[in-house]
This record gives C-alpha cells, sequence and structure tokens, in this order.
C-alpha cells in the first residue's frame, strides 16, 4: 500500500522535546521557539517570525492586525483551503472571491483590480502548492489602493518568487504578512503548527501583543516597559515549547527533506509531461517567476468522470491519491453570501485535480509504479 502522505520523522524530534521539558520551559516563547524564529528571521528574510499554534491562528493575527472590521471586503481565490477564508469571516467581513488562471489553480492577478471597491481591505493570495502568486501585480495594486497584503504560504516553505528586478523574494516575506503551516501534511511539520511573519515595521510591536492575549509581556520582558499588564485584544496564539522543539529537528534537516521531495516531483513531472502529450493530462505549469518547493504532485484530468476513475483504480492497487478544496463560493456556508459570479477555473480545478502521494519516504521507484498504474488506465 502507497499512502498518501506519511510524516516524516527525522531522529532527534523526542531528543529536542526531552531537552525543552528537563529545562522546566515548556510554555510559549522559550528557548525552541526563539531558536525556530531566528533562523526563519535570518533564512527567508522575514521582519519578524512568530510561531503559532497553526497556520489557521496565524491568519487570524493578520485579520486582527490588519483591523478587518465588519463590512470590510478582503478578495481571496475561491480555490483554496477553509482558513484562508474563515480567519477573515471571523472578523466580520465580506469575502470577495476571485478566479484561479486556466492553467494553474493561484489567483489570477489580472482579475484582481475589478474586484476592488472602497470597502476593500485586503488581498490573500495563496501560493498553491508552494509556487509562488504574481506579487508585483498584486503589491502595485496594494500600494495603488492601500491594502493590506496577507500572503497564505501554508504550502510555500523554502519557495521563492522571483520579481521583476530579477531578485528572489522568500514567499511569505513580500506581502505585509506571511502565514505558514507546519501541519503533519506540509514540508517541514510539528503535528499542528504555523507562523505569522510580519514584514511592515508598523505592525511588529502589536503582533507581539495579540499573540500573548493582548499583553506587552514580551516588552517587559526585553525590559522596554516597567509593567506588564493588559493592553489590546489578542488572544494564546503561541505554541507550546515542546512544539517548537520537535519543528526544531526538522528546521535542521529541511535542506536534506527539501532535496529529496523535489528528486520525487522531479520524478513524477518527467514521467508525466511524456504521458501528457500523448492522453490529455496536465502537469503542473511553474510560471517564471516562481520556484518549486515540491510541497505538492498533482495531475489535471479533462473531466471529474476521468478523476473518478482514476482514483478508483489507484486504490484498487494501493495507492492512495486524493483530491480537495471544492471551490469556496460554493461551500455550504457561504453560497447564499456569494454574489453570484461564476468563477470557472476554480470549479474546474474542483472537479479534475488529483494530488499523488509525495513524502520523504517515498522512493522513486514508488513513483514509477503509480505512473505506470495511471499508464495502464489510458
Ligand atoms: C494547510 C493549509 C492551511 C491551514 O493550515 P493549519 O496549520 O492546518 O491551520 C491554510 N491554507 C492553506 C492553503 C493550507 O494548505
Amino acid at each position: 500500500m502507497i499512502p498518501f502522505n506519511k510524516p516524516y520523522l527525522t531522529g532527534k524530534e523526542t531528543y529536542y522535546i526531552e531537552q525543552a521539558v528537563k529545562s522546566l520551559k515548556i510554555s510559549g516563547n522559550g528557548e525552541y521557539t526563539k531558536k525556530c524564529q531566528s533562523y526563519f528571521e535570518q533564512q527567508y528574510g522575514f521582519k519578524k517570525a512568530l510561531l503559532t499554534s497553526s497556520c489557521t491562528d496565524a491568519l487570524e493575527m493578520a485579520a486582527i492586525l490588519a483591523d478587518i472590521k465588519e463590512g470590510d471586503e478582503v478578495i481571496i481565490p475561491s480555490y483554496t483551503f477553509v482558513s484562508t477564508a474563515l480567519a477573515f469571516v471571523r472578523q466580520g467581513a465580506k469575502i470577495v472571491f476571485a478566479d484561479s488562471y486556466a492553467d494553474n489553480p493561484n489567483i489570477d492577478a489580472q482579475t484582481i483590480e475589478a474586484l476592488i471597491t472602497p470597502q476593500t481591505k485586503a488581498i490573500v493570495p495563496v501560493h498553491y502548492a508552494g509556487v509562488a502568486c504574481d506579487m508585483d501585480v498584486i503589491m502595485d495594486l496594494a500600494t495603488q489602493y492601500n491594502l493590506i497584503v496577507i500572503e497564505d504560504a501554508a504550502q510555500a516553505i523554502d519557495s521563492y518568487y522571483i520579481n521583476r528586478k530579477g531578485e528572489k523574494q522568500a514567499l511569505g516575506s513580500i506581502g505585509h504578512f506571511g502565514a505558514f503551516s507546519f501541519h503533519e501534511t506540509k514540508n517541514i511539520i510539528s503535528g499542528e503548527g504555523g507562523m505569522l511573519t510580519v514584514n511592515d515595521d508598523r505592525f511588529c510591536t502589536r503582533a507581539e501583543i495579540i499573540w500573548e492575549k493582548g499583553t506587552n509581556r514580551s516588552q517587559f520582558f526585553r525590559g522596554e516597559v516597567d509593567k506588564y499588564g493588559w493592553v489590546d485584544t489578542g488572544s494564546s496564539f503561541l505554541p507550546s515549547d515542546i512544539t517548537a522543539a520537535f519543528l526544531w529537528a526538522q528546521i535542521e534537516n529541511l535542506e536534506r527533506i527539501q532535496a529529496k521531495r523535489k528528486e520525487l516531483w522531479e520524478a513524477y513531472f518527467k514521467a508525466f509531461s511524456a504521458l501528457a502529450t500523448q492522453v490529455g493530462i496536465q502537469v503542473p505549469v511553474l510560471p517564471q517567476y516562481a520556484t518549486n518547493n515540491a510541497h505538492m504532485f498533482y495531475v489535471v484530468f479533462d473531466s471529474l468522470e476521468t478523476r473518478t476513475r482514476v482514483i478508483a483504480y489507484l486504490k484498487e492497487k494501493g495507492i492512495w491519491a486524493v483530491f480537495h478544496y471544492i471551490s469556496l463560493h460554493s461551500s455550504p456556508f457561504y453560497v447564499e453570501k456569494h454574489d453570484g459570479r461564476l468563477l470557472p477555473n476554480s470549479d474546474k480545478f474542483t472537479d479534475t485535480l488529483l494530488r499523488l502521494p509525495l513524502f520523504y519516504e517515498l522512493t522513486v521507484e514508488e513513483v514509477d509504479s503509480i505512473v505506470e498504474s495511471c499508464k495502464e488506465l489510458y
């Protein structure tokens, strides 16, 4: 049997957890939390990184920091995970859904401007499969219309955008905020886990306060203020240092994990590209401005019927392939609130995109056997 995903343990997780436990400093913002945060800040150029309990939490923090209120509009792609929208809906925002490109599930940056109204407060691009959205276009719109940009970089650790000046910018370092996930299905993991990145100085101090239940505890412990108390809204967004200790083991092996995932991704890509021209399966399209972090390998079929047939056949062979994302604009919770615009590309990916197994312990031979099984069907 080949599962869809298998969390990879580097071997050091329980050692670092034991160290954290023995230090008796296991609440949030401890030594491992600080180590992880400074690693990410230095490696990827985030102004400030704060570990959170999930990417969903990081998005909720961003929605509070962006001061999203009742009646504000937020533009997000329809083809994404629930949390991308939910964090803003909880603040009372109206979600204005944008469509994907025809050949790439990312938000079609060329369609965003037409969705902007005087109520628009923020744009939330999602770097699907770790592939960059067209951030120059999005950041230009943000400047022109005074909007906040929150990158949903849940899948985008260690991936980059190449801007129009030819500079490589880490995803999550470009918008005002970025939100990452370390859920066990992502490239590096901590069970549940996430991170908010803050790239605009205006928000750095407040981000720490929102993170620590609306208190100025962080400033107090740095000796910047002489009293520690309740100064703002917030919640308990920070994870235990036990979670950060787990994540530290993953960070130490990030390069190795990424190298292996890329090897597997390339094997899929090569095999399916050859098949694609023969039978009309689409392989992922990587825009010129995007790098690949091998978060996910997916293919796109010609119809829902074909995809259903392929899933059933692979299952018979003991291979678990899954699809995801029902367009959010037609989900039970939001369909009544959606303005009725059709989003055909998002619906197309809803019906025809299939994710194939991709995890550290998968082998190139297994990738070949998965491709062979798909071939048999044609
Ligand atoms: C995984 C994921 C999330 C949610 O991450 P959690 O850490 O589980 O909250 C949000 N958005 C996208 C695009 C994701 O892939």
